[in-house]
């Protein structure tokens, strides 16, 4: 675990080669899924400090292609900036369900109610989303980053 300054605030950042323990685990996940999502290729886990000293857990996701082993070199090197995070925008795993198939997903979805990153409109604007269900490719909602797992059956065969 490194720490990084985002949106002023120090944030735990894992890069993708970081082995979890008990102690980067927040009550609720799971080490494996958590392990397994840390590292994914296209987001880094953080440990946002709140208020009272708890701490709550995202990741970061890019869209555009970054590098993120670089990304990660940087934060170990000390060597990192606001423009190194400046294609990722913050994410939440959340059950998202399919309305047409009524498919049930766990997927990453974009959180706006963080300081963690500077205009988020524009990023938002430039950031390729899941625009279709994985299932049945109806159009859904307009939030999804990301889709990691079914789980729940579909409505179809
Ligand atoms: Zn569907």
């Amino acid at each position: 675990m490194h720490e990084v300054i985002l949106g002023l605030l120090p944030v735990a950042y894992y890069s993708g080669s970081a082995v979890l323990g008990c102690e980067d685990m927040l009550a609720g996940h799971r080490l494996e899924e958590e392990q397994s999502m840390a590292r994914s290729a296209d987001l880094r886990r953080v440990l946002m400090p709140l208020p009272g000293g708890r701490r709550i857990r995202f990741f970061l996701h890019w869209s555009d292609g970054t590098n993120l082993e670089a990304v990660d070199q940087k934060v170990i090197d000390g060597t990192y900036g606001e423009e190194t995070f400046s294609g990722a925008v913050v994410g939440t795993d959340v059950p998202v369900r399919c309305e047409t198939c009524v498919t049930r997903f766990r997927a990453l979805v974009v959180e706006g109610g963080t300081p963690l990153v500077p205009n988020l409109a524009d990023r938002l604007n430039r950031h390729r989303f899941v625009r279709r269900c994985p299932n049945c490719a109806s159009l859904w909602r307009g939030d999804v980053l990301r889709v990691m797992e079914q789980v729940g059956g579909s409505a179809r065969p």
